[in-house]
């Protein structure tokens, strides 16, 4: 059709393609660039639960707690008598006892939550022990190291000794020797650390 007076002609012909067919067409354009271009990824109701077994870890954070506490012990000093000469070596290097991370020992209960009692307790002394295990925060726990502190040992008779410092503080773990070595006392640690991570004394009445 010639278009008045300019002799220009305009085409009435409709488009081939409708809207939605054009949009499809350029869709699959695309699909077709991705799929050539990309490795295929995997449908993740094939791979997620395998992924989940690899790397998450489900727990509770009760255990969690328990894991740390069992692993960062830190002894108040109570060391009354000559018990303490074997905890001293095991804190040096041949023994080494950080490697349970519990090197530092704790001036202060209100930092520490175990003590071993390593060495013969009088009477006289007796309240201040009982004063110092009150002002450890709990959880707290007890390791009563050596004869005397388990009964009194070769000084059970005498009128001024205690016969074993469960008569005044609960005690979690008895480690028998006159003195005991240090191997004998990191077993010790380690039944208390297997005590503290089954649960059994976290809350104490
Ligand atoms: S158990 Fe033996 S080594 Fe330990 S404090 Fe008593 S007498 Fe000394």
């Amino acid at each position: 059709m010639e278009k008045a007076g300019t002799g220009m002609e305009i085409s009435k012909q409709p488009f081939i393609y409708s809207d939605r067919e054009i949009d499809d067409k350029e869709g699959q354009v695309i699909e077709d660039l991705k799929a050539a271009s990309q490795t295929p990824i995997p449908d993740p109701d094939r791979w997620l639960d395998e992924e989940i077994k690899k790397s998450i870890l489900l727990t509770t954070v009760d255990a969690v707690i328990t894991w740390g506490r069992r692993n960062s012990l830190y002894p108040v000093i109570c060391f009354p008598a000559c018990c303490a000469f074997e905890f001293i070596g095991a804190m040096g290097p041949r023994f080494d006892l950080s490697r349970f991370g519990m090197e530092i020992l704790r001036a202060s209960p209100r930092q520490a939550d175990l003590m071993i009692t390593a060495g013969t307790l009088t009477w006289k002394m007796a309240p201040n022990v009982k004063r110092v295990y009150n002002q450890m925060a709990e959880p707290k726990w007890v390791i009563a190291m050596g004869a005397c502190a388990i009964s009194g040992g070769i000084f059970r008779s005498s009128y001024s000794v205690v016969p074993g410092y469960n008569r005044i503080i609960p005690v979690d773990v008895y480690l028998p020797g006159c003195p005991p070595r240090p191997e004998a006392l990191m077993q010790a640690i380690g039944m208390l650390q297997h005590k503290i991570s089954q649960g059994t004394s976290i809350v104490k009445e």
